[in-house]
């Protein structure tokens, strides 16, 4: 391709080079033309001149002879306006020219200036002819006005045109002349003097010797032309000789030769017509002379210029056929190799740009090329099966078609594991988010769209569905019993068993902890579902041996069944559930079913969680107080705070009417912290007073608020400063003491940290051993009221005794509580117990009524006895 290229360009840069040649030398004859043309009007204004002086010349004669000048005028058949208007017209008209005149195509233009600024003068001259007052010293004064400057100005014109000249090496003609400028200069002045003589010499202007200036102008002329002659080639000299051979000429010159011999007298004598009008021819020759010259000049020059502009043609044809062929190679290069190369260039962009989208453009011709575009081809649909995958993937569709495509190379490679490796994540990530880890089985997410899909199912095609909520009994005491592994098979033997009892399409799944529920799809009626309960309870009753022991573990099971008035899987969770908590409630290891009865209860909670929260809100709630006493002296220990609820309408509510409510609801931790606040208050009161600062205040806290880990830290930073801690005292039952050991015994310890005594409230209705006891260091044992209302049977009271003397053994302080009796008192006294407390003493009442009841009861106790 370059093996064309460079030489045509190279062919094409000679030719423009060449061009440009031709191109100057045509501007340059170009120039000599237009200043020969300029010349012209310089030498018309010569002859205008002359005509001028001519003119002039027969009007000063004609008044130097003191004639009447119309009369001569008349006589001489001259009529001076048709003589001297053309004259001046001429004149004017080349001035004109001459001032219009680019002057930079003459050497001197200073010399054209003065020459133009001379003849301006004119309209002087013209003035005096006009008037006819043209004395001979005016005429004298404008020959040497006009004439020198004239002359100069004639000189600078052939100058200029020998400098053009040289520019111009083909005008052989302008050669010979610029190299005779100062001859042909010097011979054209001499004429032209000789002509100013002739003329002066016809006339008699008052020169002292007219024949002789005649002569000697004559002579010089002569002279001059010799030295012309000598210095021109015979080509140009030809010219000036077939000029010299003229008739005008050869008349001029046989008048001038008369003139010398004397044989033409001078002055005013005899002023002949034709005399004068010889002058005029003498002085127009040097203008007809220059004037042949400069037209020579011009069709020479003209020559030159049309040759020049002839090759300039063919030079420019010549370049524009190498210039097209040039262009030709170029284009064929850039269709060739440039075009493809931008094509693959715009595919890269677009291919890296992510854009996979194929744009239908003709394959590139240059087979490379090609190539590489089919190439790109095959990336580009790789790309795209890539992408598609890669899209795929981040939307998690691992069923996408676009996954079965076979993806080229490494990246296809990979991306195929990572297909692979992602579907058997993305299935073992659902399964598990699915599934309870544990047994297996569907958790409660899975439970409950399982649920809700029968529900659908049942709607469609009739039938009822049976959700049986199993809950195992004292699951907590088998975990705490046999450790937390046991308690793990436990969970896995039953979720085997109930499957175990389920039919096709029932659903057994985990909700979480020891609930499970069991799905009985397409049941008659609720018989169905209670019979299927039955089975699954039967069957988890039966021992299992886990880790060699043997466990049993009953379960209560509450059954709903799906009505028309049952609208989600959660409606009809909640139903069973709540009857399973009535089967809890009822003594466990038992299957309830749920009916209107339980829907009311329900609502009726729910009513009632919303009014505890509104007491909560505002002022619902008070405490009261019920006076602890030591044993055996009876004397006022303190009290204990008891909760009650003032309804709107004035009534009270006892806190076993709504505080098993708080409890289910997480409400408790705000029952508690509004109990630990009116206690903090009270508490303060009582120690800002001498009489009663002593006295403890004993609050009950719910087993929740236990194994939280905030109850000292919220005690602590909640109590007012300066509050003594060491009067208060916390209850909490066993129950909750024990349902965690190790974050009670935390507890228990934080708060005997701040002097907070603490005991177990309710004592003896748990199953606390006395091993797990001490692991949890409480301060007092605060005996469950039935233990003491049992007084009357020998067996129980011997447990009563034996609670003290465990007491007693822990070194823990022995609380009775429930003393209605001073038997009760008493006895219990002679147990060892340290504190007794029940209506024997007094009632809770009111915050208000403590003061007046500590006045009236003396520290001695008037009941004891
Ligand atoms: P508890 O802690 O065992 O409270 C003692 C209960 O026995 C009180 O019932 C009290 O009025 C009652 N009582 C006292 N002396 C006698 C007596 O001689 N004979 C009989 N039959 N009963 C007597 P109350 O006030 O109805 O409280 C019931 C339970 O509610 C409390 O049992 C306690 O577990 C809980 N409770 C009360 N106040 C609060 C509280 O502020 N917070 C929490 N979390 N639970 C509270
Ligand atoms: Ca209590
Ligand atoms: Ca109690």
């Amino acid at each position: 391709m370059l093996s064309v290229v460079v030489p045509l360009a190279a062919a094409l840069f000679l030719v423009f080079d060449d061009v440009s040649h031709h191109q100057s030398v045509r501007r340059e004859a170009t120039r000599i033309e237009r200043a020969a043309n300029q010349t012209k009007p310089l030498l018309n204004a010569q002859s205008g001149l002359s005509a001028d002086m001519r003119a002039a010349a027969v009007v000063s004669s004609v008044s130097g002879l003191g004639l009447d000048l119309s009369g001569i005028v008349a006589a001489l058949g001259l009529d001076l306006s048709t003589e001297l208007g053309p004259a001046r017209a001429i004149l004017d008209e080349a001035l004109i020219e001459i001032s219009a005149a680019e002057r930079e195509y003459w050497a001197d233009p200073a010399a054209v200036d003065a020459f133009v600024t001379a003849s301006e003068d004119r309209t002087r001259y013209h003035d005096l002819i006009d008037d006819m007052v043209l004395t001979t010293a005016d005429l004298d004064r404008m020959r040497v006005e006009l004439q020198t400057p004239l002359a100069t100005a004639t000189q600078a014109q052939i100058s200029s045109l020998g400098v053009l000249a040289l520019d111009v090496p083909r005008a052989g003609l302008l050669d010979d002349l610029a190299a005779n400028a100062a001859a042909a200069d010097a011979y054209l002045t001499a004429i032209h003097s000789q002509s100013a003589s002739l003329v002066a010499y016809l006339v008699g202007f008052g020169l002292e010797d007219p024949a002789e200036a005649f002569a000697a102008s004559y002579q010089a002329s002569e002279v001059a032309w010799q030295r012309l002659a000598a210095g021109l080639d015979t080509t140009t000299l030809q010219r000036f000789e077939a000029l010299r051979a003229e008739p005008d000429w050869v008349e001029f010159d046989a008048l001038s030769e008369a003139i010398i011999a004397g044989e033409l007298s001078s002055g005013p004598l005899e002023p002949t017509i034709r005399s004068i009008e010889l002058g005029v021819t003498v002085s127009s020759f040097a203008a007809d002379m220059t004037d042949q010259v400069i037209a020579q000049l011009g069709e020479e020059a003209a020559l030159v210029s049309t040759e020049a502009a002839a090759q300039e043609r063919r030079a420019l044809v010549i370049g524009f056929v190498i210039a097209v062929v040039t262009l030709g190679s170029v284009g064929g290069a850039v269709t060739m190799i440039v075009r493809p190369l931008r094509h693959l260039e715009a595919r890269a962009h677009q291919i890296s740009a992510g854009d996979l989208e194929p744009t239908i453009t003709a394959r590139p011709l240059l087979r490379e090329a090609a190539v590489i575009d089919e190439a790109m081809d095959d990336m580009v649909r790789s790309l795209s099966v890539i992408e598609r995958q890669a899209e795929a993937l981040s939307a998690g569709r691992l069923d996408a078609s676009s996954l079965q495509e076979s993806a080229p190379g490494r990246l296809g490679e990979s991306l195929r594991q990572s297909v692979d490796q992602l579907s058997e994540l993305t299935s073992r990530l659902d399964h598990q988010a699915r599934h309870d880890i544990l047994t297996g089985l569907p958790n409660r997410a899975a439970a409950m769209e399982a649920i809700d899909a029968a529900l659908a199912r049942r709607r469609s095609r009739g039938g009822q569905l049976g959700l049986l909520f199993v809950d195992l009994d004292e699951f907590k005491r088998i975990n705490d019993d046999h450790g937390h592994a046991a308690g793990d098979a436990v969970l896995v033997e039953t979720a085997a068993r109930l499957v175990a009892q389920s039919r096709g399409r029932d659903v057994v799944a985990r909700l979480g902890g020891d609930e499970f529920i069991a799905l009985i799809d397409d049941v008659d009626d609720i018989d169905d579902a209670v019979e299927a309960a039955g089975r699954m309870a039967r069957a988890m009753a039966e021992p299992m041996s886990v880790g060699g022991a043997s466990i049993t573990s009953t379960v209560s099971v509450g059954v709903a069944l799906s009505d028309s008035s049952v609208i989600t899987g959660e409606q009809l969770l909640h139903r069973a559930d709540l009857a399973v908590y009535q089967a809890k409630a009822l003594g466990r290891s038992r299957v309830e079913v749920f009916d209107d009865d339980l829907g009311e209860a329900d609502d009726e909670r729910r009513l009632l969680e919303h009014e505890l929260r509104e007491a909560l809100a505002g002022a619902g709630l008070e405490l009261w107080y019920q006076p602890i006493v030591d044993l055996p002296n009876h004397r006022v220990w303190g009290f204990e705070a008891l909760l009650r609820w003032r309804t709107e309408d004035g009534g009270l509510r006892m806190p076993d009417q709504f505080i098993p409510l708080a409890e289910q609801s997480n409400l408790i931790v705000a029952v508690d912290d509004w109990v630990l606040s009116s206690a903090y208050e009270t508490l303060g009161a009582w120690q800002a007073d001498v009489e009663t600062k002593d006295l403890h205040l004993a609050v009950n806290i719910s087993s929740r608020n236990l194994t939280g880990g905030q109850l000292a830290t919220g005690i602590r930073d909640g109590a007012p400063a300066g509050l003594d801690l060491s009067r208060l005292g916390l209850e909490l039952t066993e129950t909750g003491l024990l349902d965690d050991v190790d974050a009670a015994a935390a507890t228990v310890h934080e708060l005997q940290q701040l002097g907070i005594g603490v005991a177990i409230d309710d004592f003896g209705t748990g199953h606390s051993s006395v091993a797990r006891l001490r692991g949890v260091p409480v301060n007092r044992l605060k005996v469950d009221r039935s233990y003491i209302a049992a007084t009357e049977d020998a067996s129980d009271r011997s447990i009563l005794s034996t609670l003290a003397s465990l007491a007693a053994a822990l070194e823990l302080e022995a609380v009775a509580e429930g003393v209605e009796t001073a038997a009760q008192a008493r006895l219990l006294a002679s147990f060892g117990y340290t504190h007794a407390q029940g209506y024997h003493y007094a009632r809770p009442m009111p915050l208000a009524e403590v003061g007046p009841w500590l006045a009236a009861n003396d520290r001695a106790d008037s009941r004891a006895g």
